[in-house]
């Protein structure tokens, strides 16, 4: 960890930017994405605060947010962001890493047949793009 003039950055942070190709002492923390995502309900941890827990070098804690595997890249927040911050990059870069570290909450091939069955297509085809790529 080391202190920059944007503030604290790990190489974690430092990593995360590189695949999201998003710096993340942009975001200035206005709530914006998180008060239009249609997710949040769910999320438990703010996408704001997810960006937030990267900005104070607390990236374990962004990790563990649930709100990573429920952001469905909408891009409902990078259209109200008024930094033009693309937080659905953010999301999944930190479940780019969580995947490579074989950490993924759901491994599509535990899912029930009865669900393939029942599911559109295109929810499938999404799911597998979140939880193998
Ligand atoms: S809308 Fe943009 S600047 Fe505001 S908290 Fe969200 S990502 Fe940060
Ligand atoms: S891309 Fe993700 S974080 Fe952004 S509004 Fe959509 S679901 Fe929420």
């Amino acid at each position: 960890m080391k202190l920059t003039r944007h503030g604290l950055h790990s190489e974690m942070i430092e990593k995360i930017e590189r695949i999201s190709g998003e710096e993340i002492s942009k975001c200035y923390q206005c709530g914006k994405c998180s008060a239009g995502c249609p997710v949040a309900q769910e999320m438990g941890t703010l996408p704001h605060r997810v960006v937030r827990h990267l900005q104070l070098g607390q990236d374990e804690r962004a990790f563990e947010a649930e709100a990573v595997w429920f952001c469905t890249s909408c891009h409902t927040c990078e259209s109200r962001c008024p930094k033009g911050f693309d937080l659905s990059r953010v999301m999944e870069a930190l479940r780019a890493v969580l995947l490579r570290r074989g950490e993924a909450p759901v491994r599509p091939e535990d899912l029930p047949a009865e669900l393939f069955a029942a599911a559109p297509q295109q929810a499938i085809v999404s799911c597998y793009r979140k939880y193998v790529s």
